[in-house]
């Protein structure tokens, strides 16, 4: 399937040749994406953008010869070319993340776009190698909230590094591996790439950049497996509490319900503002968020945190206007789908009319079409 817009180019391998691809960094710590994890114990992720290459498969024997496993952020559109290198990077107990299906700056692009520069990457690489990524990597670090709401809508937490040896831009096999021996922390993701243009020196760089970081003492891992070991990365909580409070509701820093919308926060999972305070339900303690109508459930027996969505949130708002939503419907069923992904259509403006087989809906900032089982939208 191929959704993506044409004004999308085509071709942008190697241009993190042209553009430093640290470019929008800061910016995008500020909104509390993680680059690594706090922890004095020496562990470090190993991660590769831009593939899969010609240079994908002479850097898995090198992992495999010290015995580590890295993470390698994919561009779909290179997956499509060369399926049977993701199969090999799976097969040889690497991970596979999501970096795009044609390396966009995707804060510039519209919601749709995004969308399917994400899911078409998921699809390419489930259909190469079998495998769901867990993590995005967004092109240049470049990330808003409307990347994070569609990135978490499909299941991805995205991710950025903390070591950044520059290597796309040749500066010398020594030169790399002094930058990343100095450069890192314990917690750090070390951004290497396998793709996107010459990356001789990323390969010859790599076997002493491992054979250091083993020396002194540091255990190289994959993102995800770094994230399993201290699930909530630092992020900037001032902003986290301004967030949370923006409803006006005050945060309780030693809470569970706290504690756990941060855990997402900080992965990049916004649900907004709370909506109310913490109050009781049954045996748990809930809390409601603004968006998508999320709640927050903590069980204080077995310390389980579980989030819900609230069916009837979205059912209100569906018949703001008098409508009620009709069971079963495809439009209606269409309509709850988009405002779980934090697409609100609006309530509904008239009850669905159908004609020649094609039923169509109004709502507030758009209508719904249906033509044998196929719905699409048109804003206005
Ligand atoms: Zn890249």
């Amino acid at each position: 399937m191929r959704r993506i817009p044409r004004f999308l180019p085509a071709i942008v391998l190697g241009i993190c040749l042209l553009l430093p691809c640290s470019t929008a960094l800061s910016a995008s710590r500020a909104a509390g994406i993680p680059g690594g994890i706090v922890t004095s114990r020496r562990i470090v992720a190993l991660s590769f953008d831009d593939g899969p290459s010609a240079y994908t498969p002479q850097i898995l024997p090198v992992l495999h010869a010290y015995r580590v496993h890295a993470t390698f952020f994919e561009i779909g559109a290179e997956v499509a070319q060369n399926p049977g290198l993701t199969r090999a990077v799976v097969a040889a107990g690497d991970e596979v993340g999501n970096h795009s299906y044609t390396h966009p700056d995707l804060a510039y692009l519209p919601d749709a776009a995004i969308r399917s520069q994400l899911e078409e990457t998921q699809a390419t690489i489930r259909a190469a190698a079998g495998v769901t990524p867990r993590w995005i990597r967004p092109p240049y670090g470049a990330y808003d909230s409307r990347v994070a709401g569609i990135a978490s809508s499909l299941g991805l937490r995205p991710v950025l590094w903390s070591v950044d040896p520059r290597d796309w831009s040749l500066p010398g096999t020594s030169a790399i591996v002094q930058r990343v021996l100095y450069q890192v922390r314990p917690g750090s993701i070390i951004l290497l790439h396998d793709g996107g243009g010459n990356r001789s020196e990323t390969v010859s760089a790599l076997p002493i950049i491992l054979h250091d970081l083993q020396t002194e003492g540091y255990q190289i891992v994959t993102v995800s497996r770094l994230f399993g070991l201290a699930p909530v990365p630092a992020c900037d909580q001032a902003r986290a509490d301004a967030w949370f409070g923006a409803a006006g509701v005050r945060p309780i820093h030693g809470h569970a319900i706290y504690q756990a919308w941060l855990r997402r926060y900080c992965a990049g999972v916004n649900y907004g503002p709370a909506t109310s305070g913490e109050y009781a339900l049954g045996r748990d303690i809930a809390q409601n968020f603004a968006r998508t109508a999320h709640r927050v459930e903590w069980n204080r027996k077995t310390d389980e945190v579980g989030v819900r969505i609230i069916w009837s949130w979205a059912a209100k708002v569906f018949s703001a206007r008098g409508i009620q939503p009709i069971q079963h419907a495809p439009i209606t069923h269409a309509w709850f789908l988009q405002f779980y992904k934090g697409n609100n259509w609006g309530p509904a403006l008239g009850a669905p009319r159908s004609r020649d087989g094609v039923t169509s809906q109004r709502f507030r900032y758009g209508s719904a079409t249906e033509r044998a089982g196929k719905i699409t939208w048109a804003r206005g």
